[in-house]
């Protein structure tokens, strides 16, 4: 093939978020970067995203890499040509002592960092979101510079940006076998042909365990469900497009304005652990579809009608399902394994991968090229379930990721470094 690759610097193995972001940054350092992806670029989790941008979480260290990532939003948007962040605004909900406390914590945590946040009225959330029940609401705090973006858009503008610095990318090409030789990457090989490369990076979404397989890696990740919906427009219940969104973590619930309708999705107890293996080679994630009468989608319409009393099963709308990947701690894993040299993981995104892809791409290219980096990623790093016992077999490893999702918005974060959700 006249245009094959045949060498590069760094491949990267998937074309989400993830796999771009990377890319993009690495071109920005020079590199010459190759992407290989199975299916289509950015059609795997990253394209069922709801796009919701939200900085604060649990702990300093998560959020500031939050607040970075927006600017880097910010600055794509300029190098692209393109406006794709939609500045809403977001707002926390507590209806309990405990959710008022954790807001509390939350918003000292914020301020100390410098993100913009403070406490609001309920009678102000109830002005902002005259469509949300705010009975029994306690307390609410507001972070002004939260937002959305359509996924797509931003893989767009990775591509874009990517491409004019030499990423070359390759769709329908799955990565079949990673070549290693002495404890060290060199290179990958496809049906097209093999690509010569001293480091090769999995980010390869829910399908990285499957990758790391390739090299008899278990990688600590699962494959969950999810699901969302968005409610039509309704000329009698209008939705402001800059209304902020929501996170109601007892109900489970986020929320954001989607053209005239509402998104709403939910982190339930209770999921589909989806064993990648089996789906046909050919699976795309943009073709599937849940039933309106699957009992997640029952919870979640259960949960939407407690915050929106509007919303019922004979309301008009559409579900939107995708697949996630989480790890048993729900924070990503990026970096390296002590095994093979040249071979860097950056997978694990638990439901949080939109937000964090800007700054994770900037993390990755500091670890390629210069095997450090200044943001704190202890919480993240690749290799902390290594040699743990109970975090080798693939059954237990579904079963700890499952775990840490049912848990996801129900435990209460706060200064204790709590998860990233
Ligand atoms: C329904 C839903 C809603 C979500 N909402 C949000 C949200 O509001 N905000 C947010 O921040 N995140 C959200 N997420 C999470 C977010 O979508 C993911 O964290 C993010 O897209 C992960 O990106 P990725 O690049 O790691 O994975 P992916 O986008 O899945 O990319 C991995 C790619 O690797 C490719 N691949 C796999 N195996 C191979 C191989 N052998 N060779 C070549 N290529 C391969 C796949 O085809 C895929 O395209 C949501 C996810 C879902 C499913």
């Amino acid at each position: 093939m006249s245009n094959w690759p045949n060498t590069a610097d760094v491949v990267v193995i998937g074309g989400g978020v993830a796999g771009l972001s990377t890319a993009m940054q690495l071109a920005m350092r020079d590199c010459r970067v190759v992407v290989l992806e199975r299916q289509q670029l950015g059609n795997g989790s990253s394209g069922r995203a709801a796009g919701l941008l939200g900085q604060l979480r649990g702990t300093a260290e998560s959020t500031r890499m939050l607040m970075d990532g927006v600017n880097i939003v910010r600055e794509l948007e300029g190098q692209a040509g393109v406006e794709i962040f939609v500045q809403t605004g977001s707002l926390r909900i507590a209806d309990t002592l405990a959710r008022a406390q954790e807001i509390k914590d939350l918003v000292e945590m914020g301020k100390s960092i410098g993100f913009e946040i403070d406490h609001m009225a309920i009678d102000d959330v109830a002005r902002s979101l005259p469509y949300m029940k705010t009975d029994g609401l306690v307390d609410a705090c507001y972070c002004p510079t939260d937002g959305h973006l359509q996924p797509a858009e931003l893989v767009a503008a990775y591509l874009h940006v990517g491409r004019e610095r030499g990423v070359h990318c390759e769709s329908q090409c799955p990565v079949e076998e990673i070549l290693v030789a002495d404890n060290r990457v060199g290179g990958v090989k496809t049906q097209r042909g093999t690509i010569a490369a001293p480091v090769v990076v999995n980010a390869a979404g829910p399908w990285s365990y499957l990758v790391a397989g390739l090299t008899q890696t278990p990688l600590q990740t699962a494959a969950l469900g999810h699901v969302y919906l968005t409610t039509r427009p309704d000329p009698e219940r209008p939705i402001d497009p800059r209304s902020p969104a929501i996170r109601d973590r007892q109900l489970r619930l986020y929320a954001r304005p989607e053209t005239g309708g509402l998104i709403v999705g939910m982190y339930a107890e209770e999921t589909t652990l989806f064993d990648m293996q089996s789906l046909p080679s050919g699976f795309d994630m943009s073709a599937m579809k849940v039933r309106r009468d699957d009992l997640q989608v029952a919870r979640l319409i259960d949960a939407v009608h407690q915050r929106y009393p509007w919303i019922d099963e004979r309301t008009p709308m559409t579900m939107t399902t995708g697949i996630m990947t989480f790890t048993p701690d729900g924070k990503p894993l990026c970096g390296k394994l002590p095994d093979i040299d040249g071979l860097f993981y950056c997978s694990g995104f638990c439901g949080h991968g939109i937000v964090q892809s800007p700054t994770i791409g900037v993390i990755m290219a500091d670890l390629i090229l210069a095997g450090q980096t200044d943001y704190d990623i202890g919480a993240i790093e690749a290799d902390r379930f290594w040699d743990l016992p109970g975090f080798q077999e693939r059954d237990r490893i579904g079963r700890l990721c499952d775990q840490m999702h049912a848990s996801y918005y129900g435990k209460i974060e706060g200064q204790q470094g709590a998860q990233t959700g």
